[in-house]
């Protein structure tokens, strides 16, 4: 199997739901968060105000930042960025198959700085897309 079949693919036929699942199993998003003000486990729970459609959210009552909603990116390398999971999933395979970033643009997309932040990103935390 190649590295498309194997983690493109998947990604490309999935929900946003079953992005996000996806994007969990590997390691790529938080599959679980705790709640900065009780340190109890947040719940992930649909939130259409944001653009991933999810969010952690702190449901234990007695909690100062009950019912606060921490977006889904927090702490991971799609943090800080406002493009799409499945577009920031593509651009972070093209830079794991070594697609040039002057080429990025034919495959994805978003402007050449955009993609030169995410490549830097991206080589600045090599042990999280090896693990
Ligand atoms: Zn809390």
């Amino acid at each position: 199997m190649c590295l498309w079949e194997e983690v493109y693919e998947p990604m490309l036929r999935s929900s946003l739901d079953g992005q996000i699942r996806y994007l969990q199993q590997l390691g790529l998003l938080a599959i679980d968060q705790r709640c900065p003000g009780c340190s109890e486990f947040m719940m992930l729970r649909p939130n259409k105000k944001t653009c991933d459609g999810y969010s952690w959210v702190c449901l234990l009552k007695t909690c100062v930042f009950y019912k606060n909603t921490y977006s889904i990116r927090r702490n991971s390398a799609f943090s800080g960025s406002r493009l799409p999971l499945f577009k920031l999933f593509k651009l972070m395979y093209l830079w794991a198959t070594e697609i040039l970033l002057c080429k990025v643009e034919r495959f994805v997309s978003v402007n050449r700085k955009t993609a030169g932040e995410m490549y830097a990103r991206l080589q600045n935390i090599p042990e999280m897309i090896c693990a």
